[in-house]
């Protein structure tokens, strides 16, 4: 069985892009559990839900069947009951919500569930907050990918300029910020470097320059790619 790859990492860290071109180098399915809460988060909002009603979120997800599938052009691509929904996850308004969302252990259970399974046959590359330290405990290799505050502002300012958003850098930054306390102090699955992760700080690296030091890593720790 091939190892499993997990990558956990506070927001806007460079993640799912990092682990999207891994999978790509090694031909392993990239997991984006993030996109999963984000549809979580995007439901509860669309229909209204009061997020601070955990009864509500467990109600509503139980309902949920979120999948994952590449399209022909090998994106990633999110459904939630069988509707397309990649393009409504990475909004201002669902980046505000999704961690109060993420606090609840029913969705936690729920999503952690299909994620356990999407990785049952090794070979995957997932991406999170909680996968080393507890969705796949037992993965062979395990990233810890950080930035500065700083950094990981000027990066998510960038994506969310090329979607047309005009947004001040200190009010982004401090919503980063508060992402990652939220994310950091749930009682469930908090935002934790695993023990035996390996840290990687990208604040200086291009996403080229981390990818090649993850595959050296890679090529250490099991003898060939
Ligand atoms: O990775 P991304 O920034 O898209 O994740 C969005 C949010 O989803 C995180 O801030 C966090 O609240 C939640 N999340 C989580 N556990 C994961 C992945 C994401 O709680 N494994």
């Amino acid at each position: 069985m091939r190892p499993n790859i997990a990558i956990d990492g506070p927001a806007g860290a460079g993640k799912s892009t990092v682990a999207k071109k891994l999978s790509q180098e090694l031909g392993y399915l990239y997991i984006d559990t993030g996109a999963m809460y984000r549809a979580v988060a995007y439901y509860a909002l669309k229909e209204g839900i009061d997020l601070k009603s955990e009864k509500a979120l467990a109600d509503l997800v139980r309902n949920l069947d979120i999948s994952l599938a590449y399209d022909q052009e090998n994106q990633l691509k999110v459904y939630c009951n069988g509707t397309d929904i990649t393009d409504k996850l990475r909004t201002q308004i669902v980046s505000q919500n999704v961690s109060i969302v993420a606090r609840v252990p029913a969705v936690r259970l729920r999503l952690v569930e299909n994620q356990r399974k999407m990785a049952a046959k090794g070979g995957v590359v997932m991406d999170g907050r909680d996968i080393g330290s507890f969705v796949l405990p037992d993965a062979q290799l395990k990233l810890f990918i950080t930035a500065s505050l700083e950094q990981r502002t000027i990066r998510r300012m960038k994506e969310l300029q090329a979607q047309g958003y005009r947004i001040d850098f200190e009010e982004l930054k401090q919503e980063i910020k508060q992402r990652d306390t939220i994310d950091a102090l749930r009682k469930m699955a908090p935002l934790k470097k695993a023990q035996d992760a390996i840290t990687v700080d990208t604040t200086n690296l291009t996403v080229d320059e981390t990818v090649q030091h993850i595959l050296n890593i890679y090529k250490e720790r099991f003898g060939c790619q």
